[in-house]
């Protein structure tokens, strides 16, 4: 029996991230609009996993199973498309993530939530119980309603006035609505720790109520621990042949749903039934419609590639454009003082412009239309200093460094839409 134990115990170790062996990351570079698009429906049809998107000027990254690395570089050399696999087999990086992860856990003898690794659903939720009963003046936590799989969405209220000053802003920050978003929960749990437990810029906490969801997905971000690139919730509704669980909840809202994401169950973008139909997002919507009187910021953090985004996903401007980026380039800005030296700067602008593809359904689209004149998504570095580390994966010593750079964006942009919501200059 302990024989057979073991062998279990072995064996899953073993098991850990099989689903990715032998698959590479390409970096692939086009040199025209007919490759751009080419690429792009390329490797929908092949349902390869785009991490981020080709364009000219802009190498693109794409995860590709073993099964089809043939097919698709036969297709690039055939197009003439440049490319180069940038990692053999990636889960070889997912085995090293999980042991830089363990040892930099092993090595803190914290008990309390710190940034030396990245904590999971069940610590969040007992951090945030734990933060309402240490902070019972300032932090409330709230049950907004429950994932596909039945899982709570808890969020904090974080107020000097119980939320009952109607002259003050809200500022909305979240996290991990992609799951496999990793280094975005310390960017939230950061501002927790900055707003609560260790206060030095008082007049953030005064004179603003703010709403923190560190985990929008839980479910997602849950079974990312079985499947590490996990990025949509767990809806089964829509399954084709037992397969393609999930929908993308950064298109399922209700801003121009449906016209730049996919139909299709087993794409990364599938938009659901329709606005809204997903739990996780009508949570959100919930949080925005409640507060849309008084809401002056909304965040959503999203990683990878250095970036502050703003609406809409098609491209088309809000009536203070002009505003938004002014905004997002403080942010930048702030956060590029005192970023580490081996990230890039951040690059701020309209979402289309910016990406160079149109999204749909965004959650920041939807709340800038019905609540937040500030509306930004963030998307974070991806850590390269190591070459282990690349997109999604974690570096243990960026995690903190991730939570400290974001904040310090995160106040700039708060104290502009705050002062901009006192002097009535909200759109
Ligand atoms: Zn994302």
């Amino acid at each position: 029996m302990k024989y057979l134990l073991l062998v279990c115990l072995f064996y899953g170790v073993l098991a850990k991230h099989e689903l990715y062996d032998g698959h590479a990351v390409y970096e692939v570079d086009v040199h025209s609009v007919e490759q751009t698009k080419l690429v792009h429906d390329f490797e929908n049809d092949l349902l390869l996993d785009i991490w981020s998107h080709a364009v000219p000027g802009h190498p693109g990254k794409v995860l590709v199973p073993k099964a089809k690395r043939d097919i698709f570089e036969n297709f690039l050399e055939q197009n003439h498309v440049q490319y180069k696999v940038e990692t053999e087999n990636i889960k070889e990086q997912l085995d090293k993530e999980d042991e830089l992860l363990a040892s930099a856990a092993a090595r803190s003898n914290s008990s309390r939530i710190g940034f030396e690794r990245i904590h999971t659903y069940e610590e969040v939720e007992a951090y945030l119980d734990q933060l309402a009963r240490d902070y019972p003046n300032v932090v409330s936590v709230v049950l907004g309603g429950r994932s596909v799989e039945g899982r709570p969405i808890r969020y904090l209220k974080i107020s000097t006035t119980n939320f009952q000053d109607a002259r003050k802003p809200v500022v909305m920050i979240q996290s991990l609505l992609h799951s496999r978003e990793w280094v975005t929960l310390p960017a939230t749990l950061y501002a927790i720790r900055k707003l609560v437990v260790d206060v030095s810029e008082s007049d953030l906490v005064q004179n603003i109520d703010w709403i923190i969801l560190p985990i929008a997905n839980p479910d997602g971000y849950i079974f990312t621990l079985t499947d590490r690139f996990w990025r949509k919730n767990r809806a089964t509704r829509y399954m084709v042949a037992n397969r393609c669980p999930g929908v993308d909840l950064n298109r399922n809202f209700d801003h121009i749903w449906g016209t730049a994401s996919s139909s299709n169950p087993c794409q990364e973008t599938f938009h659901g039934a329709g606005p809204f139909s997903e739990p996780e997002a009508a949570v959100i919507r919930d949080i925005i419609i409640e507060h849309r009187n008084r809401m002056a910021l909304f965040l959503d953090i999203h990683s990878f590639g250095s970036m502050i985004l703003f609406p809409y996903g098609d491209g088309v401007l809000p009536p203070n454009a002009l505003q938004l980026n002014l905004v997002g380039v403080q942010m930048a800005q702030a956060i590029d003082r005192v970023k580490w030296p081996s990230n890039k700067n951040y690059v701020v602008g309209n979402i289309l412009h910016v990406l160079r593809y149109a999204a749909s359904g965004g959650a920041g689209d939807y709340a800038i239309n019905v609540a937040a004149p500030y509306s930004y998504t963030f998307e974070l570095p991806a850590f390269r200093n190591s070459i282990w580390m690349d997109g999604f994966l974690v570096e243990p010593a960026f995690i903190e460094q991730a939570g400290f750079e974001t904040w310090e964006g995160i106040k700039v942009g708060a104290r502009a839409a705050a002062a901009a919501f006192r002097n009535g200059k909200a759109v």
